[in-house]
């Protein structure tokens, strides 16, 4: 599948429900999107939440797919399966089923009200850049980084 096909790191959480198992889903999901296919998955790591409202840790896991959608298309593929995750939205960072944030998309830079890439808050989140460094995102610089705010989990 590689040709015309981008590398793109994707990372999924979850702080309601069955957290695990909705990760695990939303990559079987994930994997079914046409054009599609996940090369490698992180461990899962777990965070206090971030933000203003206080609620149960997070489950976050890193995603390393290709695909031949572009990075709009890919969105619009990732918000109908939060929906079919049973997302609600209610307040910004509020609890949720599941959450599916694009960090990269190939080296793109995008910056539209629909679609930041890179995620416009990567670089201060250790519950992303632990997962992405695990799964050798290129964009991930430095040995030896630390993570204080993040377990992995076995
Ligand atoms: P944060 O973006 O701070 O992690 P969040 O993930 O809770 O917060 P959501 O409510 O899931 O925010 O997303 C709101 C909108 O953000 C989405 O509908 C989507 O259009 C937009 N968005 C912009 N950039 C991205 C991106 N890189 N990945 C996913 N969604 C994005
Ligand atoms: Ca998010
Ligand atoms: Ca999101």
């Amino acid at each position: 599948m590689t040709n015309g096909s981008d590398q793109v790191f994707l990372v999924t959480g979850s702080n309601s429900g069955s957290s695990r198992g909705y990760l695990k889903k939303s990559s079987f999901h994930i994997n079914d999107i046409k054009d599609t296919k996940i090369l490698n998955l992180s461990s899962i790591y777990q965070s206090k939440s971030y933000g203003p409202i206080k609620q149960r840790d997070y489950l976050n896991q890193a995603i390393h797919i290709e695909t031949k959608l572009t990075a709009f298309e890919l969105l619009d593929e990732l918000l109908i399966i939060e929906d079919k995750l049973g997302r609600v939205r209610k307040e910004k960072w509020g609890p949720r089923t599941i959450d599916i944030d694009i960090i990269f998309y190939g080296d793109d830079q995008i910056s539209t009200p629909k679609l930041t890439i890179p995620h416009y808050d990567w670089e201060n989140r250790d519950f992303f850049i632990a997962g992405l460094k695990e799964i050798n995102c290129p964009f991930i610089k430095g040995n030896g980084l630390s993570f204080k705010n993040v377990k992995k989990l076995i």
